[in-house]
């Protein structure tokens, strides 16, 4: 079996991929190892349509394209096919001064981002008070555009709509091998098969850092942080009308700090925090023995992982955040700091926990995703958070760059893109 694009993985970008690929008429196949399309970061993540306000453009430009185009295409997807949307927006508080600083450079980069300056509000003290009587903050950033999504919901019906383009789906297939050449060795039910692609694109979550390794990558880590959620009583909830976020303790590295979150289910979540755990898939478990965990954690060459782990600032991360996981009370501490009135007896239980899948090289975190692309293959590495938003555009950036380098043959119509030279924003290496 032959196809113009093989795509491995049917989370939200692989769903992305197939949808435009299959719009634009290509023959696509997809392999998916689960039975369903998007059950891991793309069901277990937090849920926000991000706008681009806290996403600096001086050095995470494509992240901050991927949110800026990505928005209007995935609000007019969802209300056209009927999937959930909450424009609810989102509160950004800070605590301190160094904290309100950040606060103030957001309204440059959301004016540099594109962000209309009706979308967006500076408040203080009192205003803060005033729009959520149980924040405390010096000063925060309102955007009233962000919103609360299922991408999950949105990950299946670009899947559904694929194949009804005539994309064709294997569920329940796990890819064991890519080739340079195009070719593909997958399992399904225990009997191995074969497949080609004239274009091979790998989105397969925290598998596609060992499938790019067997293909030469070198030079790279890749470590795996879960974020864990609990959930406020509904009496407790109602006191939030929005998602509160405050500006990140360890700015150095790509986490966000928890904040109190709105699902679409209609409840109300605190979290995620950044757990440091040993694998792609070790969504539980507080894992007692922290150095084992710590030391044994990931892919890739320890020497490459050995100047993180005598980080002091890392290293500090690393043991707050596995409190948080392992006591409900350190997260209630957490999240005091900018919401008032919350106790342990309002947590009523664990919420649903996510990984992302970091990559790092001799220097530490890249805050990028970027493409290693080998003959026909693609692969796409650290695709963490705003990934789920970015999606649209990532997947359009994809196939316009297989197009320019002739892997490809194809006339897009309808990509997620203003023009060629955006591509030149992710790295590429090969
Ligand atoms: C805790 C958390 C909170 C987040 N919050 C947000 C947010 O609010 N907003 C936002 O925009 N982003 C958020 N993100 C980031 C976002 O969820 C991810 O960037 C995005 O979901 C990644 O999508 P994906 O398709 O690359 O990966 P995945 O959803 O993980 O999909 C990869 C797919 O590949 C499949 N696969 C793996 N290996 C193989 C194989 N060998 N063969 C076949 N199939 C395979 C898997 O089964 C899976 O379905 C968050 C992430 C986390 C972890």
């Amino acid at each position: 079996m032959s196809f113009d694009a093989v795509i491995v993985g049917a989370g939200i970008l692989g769903s992305s991929v197939a949808y435009f690929a299959s719009e634009n008429g290509l023959k696509v196949a997809v392999i998916e190892k689960e039975k369903e399309p998007g059950v891991h970061s793309t069901y277990r993540n937090t849920g926000v349509v991000h706008r681009p306000f806290y996403l600096n453009p001086d050095r995470r430009k494509a992240s901050a394209f991927a949110a800026a185009r990505s928005y209007p295409f995935l609000k007019m997807f969802v209300k056209e096919k009927g999937l959930y949307w909450n424009q609810l927006g989102t509160l950004e508080v800070s605590t301190d001064d160094q904290g309100a600083g950040v606060i103030r450079n957001y309204e440059r980069w959301a004016r540099e981002n594109g962000m209309e300056e009706s979308e967006y509000l500076i408040l203080d003290e009192k205003e803060i008070s005033a729009i959520e009587p149980s924040v405390k903050g010096k000063l925060a950033f309102l955007s009233k555009t962000d919103a609360v999504v299922n991408f999950k919901q949105i990950s299946e019906k670009m899947m559904e709509l694929s194949e009804g383009r005539g994309a064709r789906v294997f569920y329940g297939c796990r890819t064991v091998s890519v080739y340079p050449d195009g070719e593909i060795v997958y399992s399904c039910d225990g009997s191995e098969k074969k497949i080609s692609g004239r274009s091979v694109i790998v989105v397969a979550g925290g598998e596609t850092f060992n499938l790019a390794v067997t293909n030469g990558l070198k030079g790279y880590a890749q470590l795996h942080f879960r974020g864990d959620y609990w959930k406020l009583s509904e009496e407790k909830g109602k006191f939030f009308r929005r998602n509160i976020y405050t500006v990140p303790r360890f700015p150095n590295f790509p986490f966000l700090d928890p904040h109190i979150i709105k699902r679409h289910t209609g409840g109300t979540e605190i979290g995620p925090n950044a757990f440091l755990v040993p694998g792609p898939y070790d969504y539980e478990g507080t894992f007692s023995k922290i150095l084992k965990n710590v030391l044994g954690s990931g892919e890739g060459p320890f020497p490459i992982k050995a100047k993180l782990f005598t980080d002091v600032e890392f290293m500090k991360l690393v043991f707050a955040d596995w409190r948080i996981s392992l006591f409900k009370s350190s997260m209630i501490k957490k999240v005091s700091e900018f919401a008032t009135g919350i106790t342990s007896g309002d947590a009523i239980g664990r919420g649903i926990s996510g990984i992302r899948h970091n990559i790092i090289d001799k220097n530490g975190f890249l805050s990028e995703p970027f493409f290693y692309i080998k003959g026909r293959v693609l692969f796409v590495l650290n695709y963490n958070s705003p990934g789920a938003t970015g999606s649209p555009w990532y997947a359009s950036v994809i196939l316009t760059i297989l197009s320019k380098r002739g892997i490809l043959n194809a006339n897009y119509k309808n990509l997620v893109i203003s023009d060629e030279s955006e591509t030149f924003s992710v790295k590429v290496l090969e």
